[in-house]
């Protein structure tokens, strides 16, 4: 052979190599299942002021400062009845209120009718309670209450209002008779030194999103990856423009496209995103996959160590 078929030799075994490395790095190969990687990095988050006196475990209106409307159809007397209560409920809480004819949050109406319940999984409590709930796994969310104010305040204290009140806060009766929340009224009840402790803790959290990936399933096949991931808004507030980025060896993973990060949109409180991706290119040598729900911190949330998944190959 002479020098010229030793060159050509040399560009062929370069040429086919390089192609078979090519192929090694992009063709599909059998799929390999990814398994959490340490399954207590499945952080268990804990709000530990619950209280047994609610209808539900920590609920609560989203923020401290609660809206209101007061029906036309109250009059003036009830309306500052209800003020007045609301003026009580302040002096002793963390809680404020503000009326808000457009979108309150508690509505007041004194219409000789109970309220009825709607079709969003409502519940009554006698004449006041919330009546649009969303459980996420850390709070029962109160986005609206309302009261029937049908009956004639008898004492000097707006007791119908406030005990009404505390139940649209989530509180149930109580077996106390010189409580506020006993089922009968007394004009000599008085708020609980329980409930005011209870409302200032429930109130003491900032009211936030939590986002957190509640589920993930993922497959390596050669240098590609599959995955279902699911994502959990288990705060307090709406979750906006929520990003998601996925890591080999710690590596920033860079879409085809040139993306960095997986859009999932708006997240509802007590809402699940659900993402399913296709043949990311993530390379064959990927050992670990980290998956993290708002990897640039856009979203200021109740918990911020519960964002990470870290993934490794299974057996
Ligand atoms: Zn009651």
């Amino acid at each position: 052979m002479n020098a010229f078929g030793v060159v050509m030799l040399m560009v062929f075994l370069v040429v086919v190599g390089g192609l078979g490395y090519f192929f090694y790095q992009n063709l599909p190969g059998e799929p390999v299942d990814l398994v959490v990687d340490e399954p207590s990095a499945t952080l268990q988050d804990k709000v530990s002021y619950s209280t047994s006196s609610q209808f539900y475990k920590n609920m609560r209106f989203p923020d401290n400062t609660i809206s209101y409307a007061i029906e036309e159809i109250c009059g003036n007397k009830k309306r500052e009845q209800f003020q007045e209560a609301l003026r009580i409920l302040k002096e002793e809480t963390v809680l404020e209120f503000y009326e808000d004819s457009v979108e309150p949050e508690i509505i007041v109406t004194c219409s000789d009718l109970m309220p009825e319940p709607e079709n969003k999984g409502y519940f009554i409590a006698g004449e006041g309670g919330p009546s649009e709930i969303i459980n996420t796994s850390l709070y029962a969310v109160i986005l609206q209450g309302k009261i029937s104010l049908f009956r004639e305040e008898k004492c000097e204290k707006p007791n119908i209002a406030l005990h009404e009140m505390l139940h649209v806060l989530g509180f149930d009766h109580n077996d106390n008779p010189d409580s506020i929340l006993f089922p009968t009224l007394d004009c000599e009840q008085q708020i609980d030194r329980y409930l005011i402790d209870d409302i200032n803790n429930l109130y003491s959290v900032t009211g936030k999103p939590d986002l957190k990936i509640s589920e993930i399933k993922a497959t390596k096949s050669g240098a590609y990856l599959n995955f279902e991931i699911k994502v959990v808004n288990q705060g307090l507030k709406n979750a906006e423009s929520v990003e998601l980025a996925v890591y080999a060896d710690g590596e920033l993973v860079i879409h085809n496209s040139g993306k960095k990060f997986f859009d999932l949109g708006n997240i509802a409180v007590g809402s699940t995103k659900i993402l399913n991706v296709e043949n990311l290119k993530i390379g064959r040598g990927a050992e670990e996959i980290g998956f993290t729900a708002d990897p640039n911190n856009n979203v200021d949330e109740l918990f911020e160590n519960n964002n990470e998944v870290e993934l490794v190959l299974g057996e």
